[in-house]
């Protein structure tokens, strides 16, 4: 009889590792999904280099000599 408490107590304990393991992991790939996401946008920002015009307040290019909404230098 005591045999199989210890069998089910065991098997309880392995299951909740299982889950543990389980929960840690999808965990991990979700935050490394965010993680890659947050990146491309990160750089996205860095390559795109944009100042915003101090006349009419649109994001242009540094590239621009002036500004190619209202042509504020
Ligand atoms: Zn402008």
């Amino acid at each position: 009889m005591m045999e199989l408490v210890l069998l089910i107590i065991g098997a309880a304990i392995s299951y909740f590792i299982l889950y543990l393991v389980v929960k840690a992991a999808v965990k991990d790939a979700i935050l490394e999904t965010k993680g890659t996401k947050y990146d491309q946008d990160e750089q996205e920002q860095d390559t795109i280099a944009k100042i915003k015009c101090p006349a009419c307040g649109q994001n242009y290019e540094m590239d621009y000599p002036k500004c190619p909404f209202c042509g504020h230098q």
